[in-house]
């Protein structure tokens, strides 16, 4: 049995999964529901060495199966075929074999925060893993940036030579009252420190902000304070993963009390423009690939694409008040995906018959059902 923690990153959805620690050792975040239930816990080097042993075995049956069924040892779709369905196999052959098929040969260290690991037994285990499972190419890990900030260059450097290719952190905002209220944890200056040290060390950076954070009172400061960071750090990437709130997260019921006013989807992406308007001087790659965001095509590499990127907020923006309730009941209902899909006349006929039965029918406002349809993806 090896053990899987529940989330990754969208980007690694091809990634080979260990898990180094156990759920999030701060865990206090109002926003995140993750792991509200879960105790923090460290697994022993050698437990983890185990399991790679384990990983390594696999690997080995896997290319056995093929070498059995004529494809000599390559993993095609008939070597595919035969693992997923047949019970035979634990369900952990599914995970290897897709990560042997369709996967770039990464792999993601699970769970929120692996760097929390002494640097020194981190870098023995992913020594220890490239050695052990062929083929592997990149590794990368979730990391919180006060974690980060309390090391040394140096140990960064050894992590880089030992293989992390990537680090992604959740810095959410760079706007210290939402990071104190919203009990992340870390500080815009721990953000800086952080993001400057894994850059430093040639170790790829993924920062996620978390548009709506700010909720009314603070919208503008988030975006602001956020961009401000951002251009200090200049990381690889920057990913949007707009705010929505699950019954669980301790942040719903500031919400329900009223204590925290949160912004509708109109409003988050005048506050993504804002901040898109303020990143400068920087050549991180931006995108919104979280299906919690409104307008997934908003991506684009800085400083060139800044226009365009800005340009499918003015446009969303610029639309009739029916059409934009069109666009969300269509996005969040799957039928859409970007805004040109508002001009296909039949699937855009079928939502507005929709809206107008709702209007006559139900006593819920039409913006509350879209909220509603949006949390579905929570
Ligand atoms: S640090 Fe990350 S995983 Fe932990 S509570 Fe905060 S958002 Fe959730």
């Amino acid at each position: 049995m090896i053990e899987q923690g529940p989330i990754r990153p969208p980007s690694e959805s091809k990634s080979l999964l260990l898990r180094l620690t156990r759920n999030c050792p701060w865990n206090k975040c109002l926003f995140c529901p993750v792991y509200k239930n879960s105790t923090f816990s460290r697994r022993s080097l050698a437990e983890i060495k185990g399991e790679i042993d384990k990983l390594s075995e696999i690997v080995d049956d896997i290319q056995r199966i093929s070498l059995k069924l004529g494809f000599e040892g390559r993993i095609t779709g008939t070597v595919i075929s035969h693992i997923y369905p047949n019970k035979d196999y634990d369900p952990i052959y599914r995970h290897v074999a897709h990560w042997l098929y369709f996967g770039e040969g990464s792999v993601f260290l699970q769970d929120a925060n692996s760097l929390i690991m002494k640097p020194e037994d981190l870098a023995e285990i992913l020594n220890y893993l490239r050695q052990k499972v062929p083929g592997i190419r990149r590794i990368t890990s979730y990391a919180r940036s006060s974690t980060l900030a309390r090391r040394k260059g140096d140990q960064m450097f050894m992590l880089r030579q030992a293989g992390l290719n990537r680090i992604h952190i959740g810095l959410e905002s760079g706007y210290d009252p939402v990071l104190r209220i919203m009990r992340k944890g870390s500080t815009a200056a721990d953000h800086i420190k952080a993001g400057s040290l894994v850059r430093e060390a040639g170790i790829s950076l993924s920062e996620y902000v978390m548009p709506g954070l700010g909720g009314k009172r603070w919208w503008r400061e988030h975006a602001l304070g956020t961009a401000e960071v951002l251009n200090r750090i200049n990381p690889d990437f920057i990913r949007l993963r707009s705010l929505r709130v699950p019954k669980t997260a301790p942040l719903a019921e500031k919400i329900d009390t009223g204590e925290i006013e949160i912004l509708d989807d109109d409003d988050v992406v005048r506050e993504i423009r804002l901040f898109i308007e303020n990143l400068d001087g920087i050549s991180s790659t931006l995108t919104s690939d979280h299906i919690m965001n409104l307008l997934e095509e908003i991506s684009g590499i800085l400083p060139d694409d800044k226009e365009k990127m800005l340009s499918v907020a003015d446009r969303y923006l610029d639309l009739e008040e029916e059409e934009r309730i069109i666009f969300k009941v269509g996005r969040w209902g799957g039928a859409y995906r970007s805004l040109d899909d508002l001009r296909d006349p039949v699937t855009k006929g079928k939502i507005e018959e929709v809206v107008h039965q709702w209007k006559l029918e139900t006593s819920l406002q039409v913006d509350q059902i879209i909220k509603e349809m949006a949390d579905q993806y929570i």
